[in-house]
């Protein structure tokens, strides 16, 4: 891997609009992103790590993006400072949606920098209409039957609605 490395670490269960609107974004910051998918059995994720990982994939060949970075998609099941040391990052990216966000964030960019005060780590807004999306919530409305359609990219809402028992 050459060039700046960033790390955009999460659960993506599933991947949502809100998180490719962030890679969309952080393909400009870095030459080399890393999408670090949380194993994250305590979460008790819908979608198994292979499944995440699949849909990521998917995603990031449908932003038409490769020619801004190379973005790979790696599972982690360790602490997060570890990976990145792994994985030579220079840069950790997360998304920020509201200030309810904020303070678990504030939290581990200090505990972060305790554990190695190198790799910086950088807060993105997705675009206003994507702000208010989260995994946990796209799933509950799956699950009762709502229009998924303007939250999740178009390769993962049937993937949803088939494992809710949906369509
Ligand atoms: P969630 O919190 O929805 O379960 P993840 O754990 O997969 O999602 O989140 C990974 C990262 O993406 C976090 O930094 C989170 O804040 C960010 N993120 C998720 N959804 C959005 C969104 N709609 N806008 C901005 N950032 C987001």
């Amino acid at each position: 891997m050459a060039g700046r490395i960033g790390l955009y670490p999460g659960t993506f269960d599933p991947i949502t609009l809100g998180h490719t609107d962030i890679i969309r974004r952080a393909v400009k910051l870095v030459d080399t992103l890393v999408i670090g998918v949380a194993i994250n059995r305590d979460k008790g994720p819908l979608f198994s790590l292979d499944e995440r990982v699949a849909m990521i994939k998917e995603a990031i060949a449908d932003l038409g993006i490769g020619d801004k970075a190379t973005v790979i998609v790696e599972p982690f099941d360790e602490l997060l400072m570890h990976f990145a040391e792994k994985q030579k990052v220079d840069v950790i990216v997360r998304g920020l949606r509201a200030v309810s966000d904020f303070e678990y964030e504030f939290q581990m960019v200090g505990m972060n920098a305790f554990l190695n005060d190198d790799v910086e780590t950088v807060f993105l807004m997705a675009d206003a209409k994507y702000q208010a999306i989260a995994s946990k919530l796209v799933k509950e409305i799956a699950r009762l039957g709502g229009d998924i359609s303007s939250f999740v990219p178009p390769t993962v809402a049937p993937k949803l609605l088939a494992k809710v028992g949906g369509v």
